[in-house]
């Protein structure tokens, strides 16, 4: 027997009319009705009534006389039926109360910062006090939600065959993009760990280690400015399998996506999710993330404007245009034109189709009747022009594209749209350096026949890295990886680096790879993305228990924070500026 309670707070019934209970739990409200007072019990799964009479119970009246909000308690006495026009139908508990005889008081509190139910309290201000927010409602459905989805993600890999194995933490830097957080080492001055950004490596060793199949809920550290949808640790749910398809990796995820919605009781997307290749999604939507909920599809102009007497036009390598489904006013396109500009455009042109289909538009006089017809809309639309070099006008035209669809509220928030985007560019042009880079990690693979374009055409090279996107949110990465060395060598090769200075890197890998390393792949998905997606959250910070805040500290415990002289000293680490040292 517990001898706190018998019953949670939430849970007592009709049923349980007659009983006597003990329940526990945090005061929620104490009404004192001259003579009567009630309390309102919270625990995790709802709120019961106590009813204190000094008549029946005078001890416990004391007591109850003493109590506020937030104050730990423990009641026992009968379940009663309340009185008919005393019912709450919106509570559980609501045609019930707890006639108490004994009330125990477990904990004082000292007055709130801030009230539970004030849902206008500053984020600084909750996650001081987090242990508050987390009573509340919102916190405990997200965390519980979170635990329900991580609890599906695992049956489901288990289901499927993974194992779970354990990777270090603390490892040499994984070049996933971002820059590591280092560990100083004591017993070896001057030597530093890097926190995993990824388990990339060590999955990869699993499967030239025979594992087959691996999964782990990894947490990774990246040193990056924190972002809505960006923490410096969050987890991805990682996984590997050896001798697989490109198309048995994605049936994977879509089986944890739709095992994580069945867990929450929603109707799954349909499988398969509908895949895109890059250069399409980049071509209609300027994005590698697009949101599927609305169309406003961007569409290609350059072959018939190569002749234009718009001069914009006809020099531009690119043009293309969108067409949105509003007549917009001067000023209004003179907006969008700022906005396209912030964006790094040159200008927008325009041709507006009015309610009666007059057009109106400066450019119009130099368009020829074919190019009219090529841009013809609807009546009550405006056509959207950007023409420059093509990564610009998707850029510009995929940032306008999310704009409009917000400003003319197309977006069907009812809709959920997963898809993959595949066949990635290998490569992207490091702009400060002028080098090739990898656009996923350099491990992945290039797509089947295009491993002659690593020197040859290394602009042109397609890799086999694959997207998940939900809704304009990416999930996550993954790829088939590249298994034999000598490809691997020549990645490394044609994105600057020396044979040494690979050998220095990646030799104990690059090692690894010619002792049996069987073709594999694999995926990591982002848990806070995914969980805060699933909970209707904007900002996964909302997800998580102890976020950092967007400076990247922790209100609660008041980190990052300095250390000694001493602490310093014994790992030969000497700062250039010790004025903010602590002094013990
Ligand atoms: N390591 C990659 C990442 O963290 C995922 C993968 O390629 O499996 O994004």
């Amino acid at each position: 027997m517990n001898p706190w309670r018998d019953l949670y707070c939430g849970a007592v019934r009709g049923e349980d009319v007659g009983r006597t209970v003990a329940v526990a739990g945090w005061v929620a409200r104490r009404r004192d009705h001259g003579g009567l007072i009630f309390i309102d019990l919270r625990d995790y799964t709802g709120v019961v009534q106590l009813v204190v009479n000094p008549e029946r119970a005078p001890e416990a009246a004391k007591a109850a006389h003493a109590i506020r909000s937030e104050f730990v308690v423990r009641g026992r006495g009968e379940v009663v039926n309340r009185a008919p026009d005393a019912v709450n139908p919106n509570i559980a508990t609501g045609a019930v109360e707890i006639q108490v005889d004994e009330l125990d008081l477990l904990a004082r509190s000292e007055p709130l910062p801030f009230q539970l139910d004030d849902d206008g309290v500053e984020e600084p201000l909750r996650l001081r006090y987090r242990y508050l927010d987390l009573r509340r409602d919102r916190m405990q459905r997200n965390l519980r939600l979170s635990a329900t989805v991580i609890a599906a993600i695992r049956r489901s890999m288990e289901e499927q065959g993974f194992i779970d194995v354990w990777t270090p933490t603390m490892t040499l830097g994984t070049p996933e993009g971002a820059r590591d957080f280092l560990v100083p080492v004591r017993l070896q001055p001057g030597n530093f760990f890097a926190l995993a950004q990824s388990p990339q490596l060590f999955k990869q060793v699993f499967m030239i280690g025979g594992l087959d199949r691996y999964y782990q809920i990894a947490t990774c550290w990246r040193d990056e400015d924190l972002r809505a949808d960006r923490q410096f640790e969050f987890r991805q749910l990682d996984l590997e399998l050896a001798f697989p398809t490109r198309e048995e990796v994605l049936d994977v995820l879509e089986q944890v996506v739709v095992a994580s919605f069945e867990a929450l009781g929603r109707t799954p997307p349909a499988r398969p999710f509908p895949r895109h290749s890059y250069a399409d999604v980049m071509l209609k939507y300027g994005s590698d993330k697009p949101d599927l909920r609305f169309g406003l599809e961007i569409q290609d102009a350059t072959a018939v404007t190569r002749d234009s007497e718009f001069g914009v036009f006809a020099s531009a390598p690119c043009v293309r245009y969108l067409v949105a489904p509003a007549v917009f006013s001067r000023a209004q396109l003179q907006r969008l034109e700022e906005f396209a500009k912030e964006w790094g455009a040159k200008g927008l042109a325009y041709v507006v189709v009015d309610e009666t289909g007059e057009v109106r538009s400066p450019i119009a006089k130099f368009l020829s009747e074919q190019e009219l017809a090529a841009f013809a809309a609807p009546p009550g639309s405006t056509v959207l022009f950007v023409a420059d070099a093509p990564a610009m006008v998707e850029r510009v035209l995929g940032a306008l594209r999310t704009e409009l669809a917000e400003q003319l509220e197309l977006i069907d928030g009812s809709r959920d749209e997963f898809l993959w985007v595949l066949d990635f560019p290998l490569f992207l042009k490091d702009e400060e350096t002028g080098n090739w880079t990898f656009v996923h990690h350099p491990f992945t693979s290039p797509l089947d026949g295009h491993e002659v374009l690593i020197e040859s055409d290394p602009g042109n090279a397609l890799s086999q890295h694959y997207d998940l996107i939900w809704n304009g949110w990416e999930l996550g990465s993954g790829s088939i990886r590249i298994h034999r060395q000598e490809i691997q060598e020549r990645v490394f090769r044609a994105m600057g680096m020396t044979d040494e200075e690979a050998q220095a890197k990646f030799g104990w890998f690059l090692e690894a790879l010619q002792m049996g390393a069987p073709p594999h792949g694999g995926f990591a998905l982002g848990i806070e993305r995914f969980v805060a997606l699933l909970a209707g959250e904007a900002n996964i910070r909302e997800i998580i228990a102890f976020p950092k805040t967007a400076s990247g500290s922790d209100p609660l415990t008041g980190a990052p924070a300095p250390t000694t002289e001493e602490r310093l000293s014994e790992l030969g680490i000497r700062l250039k500026d010790a004025a903010g040292l602590r002094r013990s």
